[in-house]
């Protein structure tokens, strides 16, 4: 469907305050004319025929009604017109950041986030103007001139042709600066997104920038990506101005001619002074709706291609496979296993899948690691079941029910997925832990802050739970993050749970309370761990050994100590083992 089919779709469930808005403007259109008949009537009654003052009361009575009736109608056109677009962008927005939500942290990592928030936020606002202001005026530049147009024939025919003839010019104009207008636009919006996504790459990669001492080479990256969005901007200018002399150039003629032919006509009596005066005064509006569509035309054509990536965006989400509505009962995932059944998953773009035809069971109340090399595919297996992503082939089934048929309350509302880097918002720690449970109290905050052992830190910290930590989460420790993610999991208190286990703690202290926290959150659930430590594999219950995205060898930490194979050569490196 092409873009202007699509944005015309958009305005159909708010078509109400447009069309309010259209009427509005009409009937402001009407008293403009309805203004030139009395203003005419009134100078030609005052000064040419010099009427009495009783016989133009009536005529200016008139003539200040209509005045405040304009007015009137002119603020509910454009006040209507604004109501519609606000709607329109509320559910524009709402639907693209749910459609962000569900296409999820794999389509997040795969786009630019600086391009993918200047869509979300300045391609939304780029479609205010359009709707707001263009698509009215494209209206108004039909309407008003042809409604000038029927007043000025019953007055003057002849100055009604020289304006019929004039108009044509004024789209013409714009058909052809608009060709190359569109194609301008698209290359300006484009080089912005750009910019706003080396940008914000810079800002979030400025240690490693400086560290590396790269920081000069993007700077460079970004003068350059400036300049290029500073060339696009001129020569949208450009074109912008040469519209805009051209519309005026033929409205300004247009006008002249009419003016010299009235006064020609005038001086010899072929017109009443009435009648030419009615014409004069609507000359003017004939000519400025089409000028101002020249005026808001960019406007218009910038919505137009900050909307070509916005419903890029909607159509990818509107290409997922529909989420599953089958309500499973808690108890339920409690006590059955997780299984892979012959799993394959192949990222977009790789030649080769990073989990082949993998089948393997995670026992309920049990709990299973997850161990192997870099790159055996630990994390895509934890992604699928967390349905980041669905698998190519095969599923990942609970109690004989894919995953994917079950509503998100059914299957994520009792998982909880504890990784190694946690992201934690801008705002308080107790904001941050009521994403796993909103509704929870007072006790189960501070419970869940003592389980996870931040009990001292929370109570050494000015304002307790209600300290801001900073944007993900600055004023934290690595430690303390994870122990955020630990408290958020011990709230949510999910029969499963999905933990990536940290790598980066050194401090053997701090790691083992961690430790000891991370067992107690174990206790009693389906686990799933990706384990990088000796110790956590050992304590498992079962380990399953991945390598190349399949399944080398799994059992208990005995049968795999003791037979052959990547994991006993593992465990002969340990010193614990050795001995
Ligand atoms: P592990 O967690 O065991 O280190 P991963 O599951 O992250 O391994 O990766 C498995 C394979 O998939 C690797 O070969 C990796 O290069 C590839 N891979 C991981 N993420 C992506 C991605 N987003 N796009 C393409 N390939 C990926």
């Amino acid at each position: 469907m092409n873009i202007d089919r699509r944005l015309t779709e958009l305005i159909k469930p708010h078509r109400a305050p447009f069309f309010q808005s259209l009427l509005a403007g009409t009937l402001s259109s009407f008293m403009l004319v309805g203004q030139a008949a009395l203003l005419s009537r009134i100078i030609d009654g005052a000064f040419v025929k010099k009427s009495a003052p009783g016989a133009l009361s009536a005529p200016l009575l008139f003539f200040a009604l209509f005045s405040l009736l304009r007015m009137l109608f002119s603020w509910l056109a454009q006040n209507r017109a604004k109501e519609g677009t606000v709607r329109i962008k509320q559910e524009l927005f709402t639907r693209l950041c749910a459609g962000t939500g569900s296409l999820g942290p794999q389509f997040a990592g795969s786009v630019r986030s600086g391009s993918l928030s200047t869509t979300l936020t300045k391609g939304v606002e780029a479609l205010d103007q359009y709707f707001s202001q263009y698509m009215p005026q494209l209206y108004f530049a039909l309407a008003t001139p042809l409604l000038i147009l029927a007043a000025v024939m019953t007055a003057d025919p002849v100055s009604a042709l020289t304006l019929l003839l004039s108009a044509p010019l004024i789209p013409l104009f714009m058909v052809l600066i608009g060709k190359s207008a569109g194609a301008m636009t698209d290359r300006q919006w484009n080089t912005m997104s750009r910019m706003s996504g080396y940008f914000l790459d810079m800002l979030q990669g400025l240690t490693t920038l400086k560290l590396f001492a790269r920081s000069r080479e993007q700077r460079r990256a970004i003068e350059e990506a400036g300049e290029s969005f500073r060339h696009a901007t001129m020569q949208v200018l450009k074109i912008a101005f040469l519209s805009s002399l051209a519309l005026e150039l033929t409205g300004t003629i247009g006008m002249a001619v009419i003016a010299v032919g009235i006064g020609m006509r005038l001086l010899e009596g072929q017109l009443a002074f009435q009648a030419a005066l009615f014409v004069l005064l609507l000359t003017p509006d004939f000519y400025l709706p089409l000028r101002q569509l020249g005026l808001k035309f960019h406007a218009g054509k910038e919505g137009v291609s900050a909307s070509k990536e916005i419903f890029a965006l909607l159509d990818r989400v509107s290409g997922l496979p529909p989420s599953g509505s089958n309500e499973l009962p808690e108890q339920l995932l409690r006590n059955h296993d997780i299984v892979f059944d012959k799993v394959s998953y192949t990222y977009p773009g790789a030649a080769a899948p990073a989990l082949k035809q993998l089948t393997c069971t995670f026992p309920a109340g049990r709990t299973t690691a997850i161990t192997g090399p870099s790159g055996a595919g630990k994390s895509t297996m934890a992604s699928l079941l967390l349905r980041f992503m669905e698998p190519s082939e095969g599923s990942v089934k609970i109690a004989g029910n894919p995953i994917d048929t079950l509503s998100g309350n059914s299957w994520l509302q009792h998982l909880s997925w504890v990784p190694q880097q946690p992201f934690l918002f801008n705002g308080s720690i107790r904001e941050n832990l009521r994403l796993a449970k909103p509704g929870a109290g007072e006790d189960e905050l501070n419970e869940a802050i003592s389980m996870a052992g931040l009990g001292d830190l929370v109570q050494g910290m000015p304002e307790g739970l209600d300290t801001k930590i900073g944007e993900q989460g600055t004023r934290l420790s690595g430690g303390e993050a994870q122990r955020i993610a630990l408290a958020r999991a011990f709230l949510k208190n999910a029969p499963v749970l999905v933990l990536d286990e940290p790598t980066s703690n050194t401090d053997p202290l701090l790691e083992r309370s961690l430790r000891a926290a991370m067992k107690t959150l174990m206790r009693g659930r389906t686990v799933i761990i990706i384990a990088h430590r000796q110790e956590t594999v050992r304590d498992a219950d079962s380990i399953i050994v991945l390598q190349n995205g399949s399944i080398a060898q799994s059992g208990s930490h005995v049968e795999l100590a003791g037979a052959k194979g990547y994991y006993a050569a593992l465990h002969r490196q340990l010193p614990e083992d050795a001995a």
